[in-house]
C-alpha cells in the first residue's frame, strides 16, 4: 500500500472519528530565501496530512512599518516560521512569547533559525540559530561525538554550509514519536547542510544528524539536523532542512516536517510512515504538485 492510499485511510478515519483539524499559521513575508515559492509547498504538505486547515501570515516586506504586524497566535495550535527578516514589534515578539510559554506549538524551519539574534527569548525556543552575527556569546556549538551529543564553548563564529549535496541523516533519538518508525538512516535530496549553529541549547533534544563532510565544505562533524525543545508548556520542533525546492520535494523532508508539525501541535504523531520512504542509500522524491 502506498502513501497515498494511508493518507486517505487517514483522513477516512479522522473524518469517521469527527476529528476536528488542528489550525496551523504559517508566517512569511521576509526571507533570504524564495518565501514566495516555499510557503505554498509547506502549506500543501500540511492539507495533504488531512489534520490542518492551514492559514498565512505575511509581514510587511523589509524596511516597511512593521507597527500593524500582530498576529492572533493564540488562535492557533502550531505557528510555522519561514521568516527571517526584519524584528517584529515588542508587543509581537511579547503575544509570541506568550503564546509558547503557555503550551503552543512552534516549528523552525531552516533559515528562521537565521533569525532574530538579538532577540534572547526567541534563540532559547530555536535552541540553535546561524548568522546575523552569532558568535560564542550566543552559546555553544552542538556536535554528535563518539556516541552522544555534545556542547563545546570554543570561539567562533556562527553559521555556515558548505556546497548542497545529497547526504545521509541519521536518527539519533528512535524512541520520539516524530522519529518512531523511520529508517535509522537515510538520504536526503540535495540541500544545504547546515554547520556551525550556536544557541542556549537548552530543554533541547537532537534527533537526527548528519556528517557535514570536509569534501563538501563541511566541518568533519557531525551535525544537528533534527530538534525538539520544550520552552514552558510549548513544544518545538526546528529542521534545519529545506533550502529550496529539490529538498522540499524529499519524502525526508516532507514526512519529518509533517510529523513535526503534529507533535509540536499536539505532542502525538498518528501519521504511518510510508513505504516509500528514503533508504540508507537511495533519495525519494515526489514532485511537486502530484499527492
Ligand atoms: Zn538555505
Amino acid at each position: 500500500m502506498g502513501y497515498r492510499s494511508l493518507v486517505l485511510i487517514g483522513c477516512f478515519l479522522l473524518a469517521a472519528s469527527g476529528a476536528a483539524k488542528r489550525k496551523a499559521l504559517i508566517v512569511d513575508g521576509q526571507n533570504n530565501h524564495k518565501w514566495q515559492e516555499t510557503t505554498p509547498v509547506l502549506k500543501r504538505l500540511l492539507e495533504q496530512t488531512g489534520l490542518f486547515d492551514v492559514e498565512v501570515a505575511t509581514a510587511p516586506p523589509k524596511g516597511a512599518d512593521m507597527s500593524a504586524f500582530h498576529p492572533d497566535f493564540k488562535a492557533f495550535d502550531v505557528v510555522v516560521s519561514n521568516y527571517n527578516g526584519d524584528a517584529w514589534p515588542a508587543a509581537t515578539q511579547a503575544a509570541f512569547e506568550a503564546y509558547v510559554r503557555g503550551g503552543g506549538g512552534f516549528v523552525v524551519y531552516h533559515a528562521a533559525d537565521n533569525a532574530f539574534p538579538e532577540w534572547a527569548q526567541y534563540n532559547e525556543m530555536i535552541g540553535l540559530g546561524g548568522w546575523g552575527n552569532r558568535k560564542e556569546s550566543a552559546g555553544p556549538y552542538v556536535r554528535y561525538r563518539e556516541g552522544k551529543i555534545v556542547a563545546e564553548n570554543k570561539p567562533g563564529p556562527s553559521g555556515h554550509h558548505g556546497k548542497a549535496h545529497e547526504f545521509r541523516v541519521e536518527i539519533r533519538d528512535s524512541a520520539h514519536p516524530i522519529t518512531a518508525g523511520l529508517p535509522r538512516q537515510w538520504m536526503h535530496a540535495q540541500d544545504e547542510l547546515y554547520d556551525s549553529l550556536r544557541g542556549p541549547a537548552r530543554n533541547m533534544t537532537v534527533l537526527a544528524t548528519a556528517f557535514s563532510d570536509t569534501s563538501t565544505g563541511g566541518t568533519g562533524e557531525h551535525e544537528p539536523i533534527l530538534m525538539v525543545l520544550s520552552y514552558g508548556k510549548g513544544r518545538i520542533f526546528h529542521t534545519t532542512l529545506g533550502h529550496y525546492l529539490p529538498a522540499l520535494e524529499c519524502l525526508g523532508f516532507a514526512v519529518t516536517f509533517q510529523r513535526g508539525v503534529e507533535w509540536a501541535a499536539t505532542g502525538q504523531v498518528t501519521q504511518p510512515v510510508p513505504e516509500d520512504f528514503p533508504t540508507p542509500t537511495g533519495v525519494r522524491s515526489r514532485p511537486l504538485g502530484r499527492d
